[in-house]
């Protein structure tokens, strides 16, 4: 699995003048490795503007919100967030019943 930092080196052309870094833990680097790609490749024009975490799933916010392609990607993305480990990457589940609300594998089930 690649790092934030690599992603952010990989997919920096993807990215808007205005992104903060990916504001999420390395556990999703997967997932925004599979949304960058298929950014890169079906939506090539859009800039990523924001990558975080809000109520224990992943958003990405493109500075084309019209293009259906990027936000077909930035949807798939949050799915498959809200089933991988925010923290490891392994299949985890979204946590809505205590706080804060979160995504995480059963290792990682209470880590916050
Ligand atoms: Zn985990």
């Amino acid at each position: 699995m690649r790092s934030l930092i690599d992603l952010q080196q990989e997919y920096s052309g993807m990215l808007a003048p205005t992104f903060r870094g990916f504001e999420c833990g390395e556990g999703w680097s997967a997932v925004l490795d599979r949304a960058l790609g298929d950014l890169r490749r079906s939506a090539p024009q859009v800039r990523l503007s924001v990558a975080k975490e809000k109520l224990g799933t992943l958003r990405l916010i493109m500075d084309d919100k019209l293009d259906a392609n990027a936000s077909a990607i930035a949807r798939r993305a949050e799915e498959a967030s809200a089933q991988t480990c925010e923290m490891c990457g392994e299949p985890g589940r979204l946590i809505s019943t205590d706080c804060p609300v979160r995504t995480r594998c059963a290792t990682h089930e209470a880590d916050r």
